[in-house]
């Protein structure tokens, strides 16, 4: 099929719901390599996305891909009903790699479906109904999943009442106290304290909260933070759920997963998008005591496949191999250091945070007021396409530039990716 072509039958035949970036000119790819992808046209992108922090260790990585060809050709589905040695082998390795006592997995399609069994198991071990998550957060598509949402444009359909109340964020920036930290003495994670006696029964199931949130703009919270968010809410009956769906892996370096960095062992964890490198599965982990209260018969076709486990085992694997929480560590720093220089260079860039490789900018048009700077980051974002670089766009308002390409680049690839950046964001300046 031609460009336009594919343009046309996707208005035609697909949900307008399911957006793209660049709607005046979609970017249709064609294939893709490492940490590159070509459009229809052969024009080469860095991408610096990785299909929504997704693309752990490359596009079409050989060792992942050899897996996958070998478990198709092997058996391509058997369902739950029969087990396989691909789950089990899954399912041990991230018992191997999780926190503390987290042991056991309850595998699915998505990060949405991770986050619906979490809710559920909390449900059923506490005995507890209502669940506390944050303003500018992002939980997935499925009615429960967009009432714990905390962003009005993924809220407007679907929401139903589901007792959950939500507390303030984490979101330094923009304080939602006007503080400033340290000297809040964490207003935002002692707040929730306030919540629950005023605005829930007072026994809750849980909370969940990305430890980075993602699409709410990569909202990095401050050390101390989930200590003692943890401990208030264990003290209302409640787990602590911790959604690792873009964070887990190795994204923020050093560690496997983005908890780690606060020193608190989660009741449950839910993760998704790099666990397989792009093969769809979602993942619920948590401790025996707990996931063994999961009542009644519960089926996911799906979860559990095994190509989607071989895949993640495999790219699990190479992680562990290569030590890339390391690499996502080192190059996450070069990083930085690259964005924070872009900072004083450009006024556009009120906000430069993240973690590892996953690190954003948010742009505003005044750094006293701290206006978003909504056009102006639709702009960078079209520029920086031109440009060859593929990056993402976050935040409630649009104005976070978010980034997380895999996590087998090297610095040569990161001040690639600066320089095109450097070069949009003057462009975009420029053109305003
Ligand atoms: N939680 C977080 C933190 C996410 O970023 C996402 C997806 N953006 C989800 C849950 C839902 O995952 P999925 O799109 O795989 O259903």
């Amino acid at each position: 099929m031609t460009k336009d072509e594919i343009v046309r039958k996707k208005q035609e035949y697909i949900f307008n719901c399911v957006t793209n970036y660049f709607r005046d000119d979609p970017l249709v790819i064609d294939h893709a390599k490492g940490q590159y992808v070509w459009d229809l046209d052969g024009k080469q992108y860095l991408d610096f996305l990785g299909g929504i922090v997704t693309i752990s260790v490359g596009h079409a990585n050989e060792k992942v891909t050899a897996k996958i060809k070998e478990q198709t050709d092997r058996v391509q589905h058997t369902s739950t009903l029969f087990l396989t040695e691909a789950i089990v082998a899954l399912a041990e390795k991230v018992a191997q790699i999780a926190p503390g006592k987290l042991q056991k997995s309850y595998f699915s399609n998505s990060g949405t479906e991770a986050n619906e069994v979490a809710i559920i198991t909390a449900r059923m071990y506490t005995g507890n109904y209502e669940i506390l998550a944050l303003r500018h957060g992002y939980s997935g598509h499925s009615h429960l999943a967009k009432s714990l949402t905390g962003l009005a444009t993924y809220r407007r359909a679907g929401v139903i009442p589901s007792g959950v109340v939500h507390a303030a964020g984490p979101y330094c920036y923009r304080c939602p106290y006007a503080l400033t930290y340290p000297t809040c003495d964490l207003r935002c994670a002692r707040d929730i304290e306030e919540v629950v006696k005023t605005s829930t029964s007072g026994q809750i199931a849980g909370l969940i909260a990305e430890t980075i949130q993602g699409l709410g703009g990569f909202i990095v919270p401050p050390p101390g933070y989930f200590k003692i968010v943890a401990h208030i809410v264990r003290n209302y009956g409640g787990l602590f759920i911790a959604d690792e769906v873009q964070t887990g892996w190795g994204r923020t370096g050093k560690n496997w997963w983005g908890i780690e960095h606060w020193e608190v062992e989660p009741d449950i964890i839910t993760s998704a998008k790099g666990m397989a490198n792009g093969v769809p599965i979602g993942l619920t982990l948590t401790r025996p005591e707990i996931a063994d209260t999961y009542r009644g018969l519960t089926i996911s076709t799906f979860g559990g496949n095994p190509v989607a486990c071989v895949a993640a085992k495999a790219t699990i694997d190479l992680i562990e191999e290569d030590r890339l929480m390391d690499n996502a560590h080192e190059v996450g720093d070069h990083f930085r250091q690259g964005l924070q220089a872009l900072q004083e260079k450009h006024a556009l860039i009120g906000d430069v945070r993240g973690m590892g490789l996953m690190q954003g900018i948010e742009l505003v048009s005044d750094r006293q007021t701290k206006e978003p700077a909504v056009e102006a980051t639709k702009r960078v974002i079209e520029r920086a396409r031109r440009n060859g670089l593929l990056v993402g766009r976050g935040g409630l308002n649009g104005n976070v530039i978010r980034m997380s390409p895999p996590l087998n680049i090297s610095k040569a690839d990161v001040d690639q990716a600066l320089a095109a950046l450097d070069r949009s964001l003057a462009e975009a300046a420029s053109a305003s």
